[in-house]
This record gives C-alpha cells, sequence and structure tokens, in this order.
C-alpha cells in the first residue's frame, strides 16, 4: 500500500454507495458555503470507488445514451456566469469499460455509446469537484432519456443497482424542486412554502416506499416544484437503486436557495454526521434571467 494519494480503487470495499445532490448554482463549484462544505465533508468519508456513473440533470435529451470516451471534456453549458467559472476544468479521465457495462447490463433497454459528443457538464463536475476535488477517479455520464415515461428512469435504475458491487458508485445530480422562473436571487436562503411542502413530501415518500416514489407527482405543490422534469428525475434513480435493494434513503444534507430551489441531499450507503443543514448556496448571475441561465 502506499501513503500517497488516496490508493487503488476499494474493489473489495462491498457495496458502493449511492447519492443524489442537490447542485444548485454552478458558482457552487468555486465557492465555499454551507452546501459545498457539506459535500467536502461526506466526499473525505465516502469509499474510492473504481468509477463513478453520474445521471445530471444537463444531459437531458432524446435517447439514452453514456459516455464512453477515455478522456471526457469538461462542458460549460451555462449562461451569464463569471469567466473563471469558463476555465474551470475537471480533468477526469473516462472509462469506457464500465461504459460498456452499463450498456449490457441495461438490456433489452438500449443505451447507445456517445464516444464524441458529450462529456462532463456542470451537473457533474460542480458537485465532483467537492466529492472528489483531485478528479483521480475516472467518470461516465448517463443521459437522461427526455422522450420517456417516468417509470422507465425508476426501471433503469434498478437495472443499474449490481454495478454498486463491481466498485461503481453512482451519482444523481440534479434538485428535487427547480422553479427558475420564481428564484428570489436576493435571499439566497429564503424558500417558498410549497417548495418546503414538496421537498417534504419527498423525504418522507423516500423514508416510507422508495418503490413508490412517483406518489409524489399527485403532491398538489409538484407541478410549481417541478415545472420541467430535468432536475427531478436524476432522484428518481436514487429511488429505483434504492428499491432495488429494499433500502430506505437518507436525506443527508437539507436546505434551499433563492425560494424555489432545494438542496436537499439523499443517499444510501453514506452517511454524514448527524445529517447537515445547508446554507448561503451560490446565487445566479444578475444581468441574465434566472430561466435563460440553463442552471
Ligand atoms: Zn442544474
Amino acid at each position: 500500500m502506499s501513503d500517497e494519494g488516496q490508493g487503488l480503487p476499494d474493489r473489495d470495499a462491498g457495496r458502493m454507495p449511492a447519492l443524489f445532490i442537490g447542485h444548485g448554482s454552478p458558482m457552487n463549484t468555486l465557492e465555499r458555503n454551507g452546501f459545498t462544505n457539506a459535500w467536502r465533508s461526506l466526499g473525505r468519508g465516502l469509499p474510492r470507488p473504481s468509477a463513478l456513473l453520474v445521471i445530471s440533470a444537463h444531459w437531458y435529451f432524446g435517447a439514452t445514451a453514456v459516455t464512453a470516451m477515455p478522456k471526457p471534456r469538461t462542458i460549460h453549458d451555462f449562461y451569464g456566469f463569471p469567466e473563471a467559472l469558463f476555465d474551470f476544468d475537471y480533468p477526469a479521465l473516462g472509462a469506457p469499460d464500465v461504459a460498456q457495462e452499463v450498456a449490457d447490463i441495461a438490456k433489452p433497454l438500449w443505451v447507445g455509446l456517445d464516444r464524441d459528443q458529450w462529456g462532463l457538464d456542470h451537473g457533474a463536475w460542480s458537485v465532483l469537484a467537492h466529492l472528489y476535488p483531485q478528479a483521480d477517479v475516472p467518470v461516465v455520464q448517463l443521459s437522461i432519456n427526455a422522450l420517456r415515461p417516468l417509470d422507465y428512469h425508476v426501471d433503469l435504475a434498478a437495472r443499474l443497482a449490481p454495478l454498486r458491487d463491481s466498485g461503481v458508485m453512482i451519482l444523481a445530480s440534479g434538485n428535487v424542486v427547480h422553479n427558475l422562473r420564481e428564484v428570489q436571487w436576493k435571499q439566497p436562503n429564503a424558500v417558498f412554502d410549497w417548495a418546503e411542502r414538496f421537498d417534504d413530501a419527498v423525504v418522507a415518500q423516500l423514508a416510507d416506499a422508495p418503490d413508490d416514489i412517483l406518489k409524489v407527482c399527485e403532491h398538489p405543490d409538484y407541478a410549481r416544484a417541478v415545472p420541467t422534469p430535468d432536475h427531478f428525475i436524476p432522484l428518481l434513480y436514487l429511488a429505483g437503486l434504492a428499491a432495488a435493494e429494499g433500502s430506505r434513503p437518507e436525506a443527508i444534507v437539507r436546505g434551499y436557495s433563492m425560494g424555489s430551489l432545494s438542496m436537499t441531499c439523499h443517499a444510501i450507503g453514506a452517511d454524514l454526521p448527524a445529517g447537515t443543514d445547508g446554507e448561503n448556496a451560490s446565487v445566479l448571475p444578475h444581468d441574465v434571467p434566472a430561466d435563460q441561465t440553463n442552471v
């Protein structure tokens, strides 16, 4: 064993944790606040996987695909942010073998191998910058197929569950409540009543019956909390993984940002001491309308 770095992957570490992180503004990449400090603390306690499989809200298009290039590029997929954020690079390697494993294990569902299109988007790297700041764990991203119904994603997640036993950590990155038209950018720690009610309902549903996660779509605040499904669907992957192993995710970080974003994080197989309430998440640029920032 070497004393340097984090050593070799924990292939014998047993089942890898699975995470849902509420990522919020991409400026969380560069800033230290209650949430990014919690992600750092979480990261220090995580095992070292052989690879990370990331499901990010920001790769949302009309097919199910997995990045299969050896060196995924860092994609700066947002508008109106400082130059320093466009300069940020997350140089993790890809893992073409893990991409192939994802395609095989998902069958008969079809997963395309993306060898030259996508890369790592900010839903992935804004979080990984804190969980694995050395960028020394290979990363593949799985797209969110926008043409499929919600239950497709719960089902696909269950098919991916065995990857956790072969050293792959699954990280879903979105926001349970994500309404950009209603953000209050002058109030970083505000929360609307409806946002809090829906976030609480998701916590309760995951604690009770993650296999029935789609019940929350009948909640009276669902339409306002989830005006578009892109940031909500990553949560369905964590719910599907929990259902597959018969466990219940825990809310390891709670909190809100700018009224209409929930920063809550859920996990299975990972824990933060006594859970954490975050605050002061990064805000959005002032000179671009929030719903045109692509956060
Ligand atoms: Zn986002």
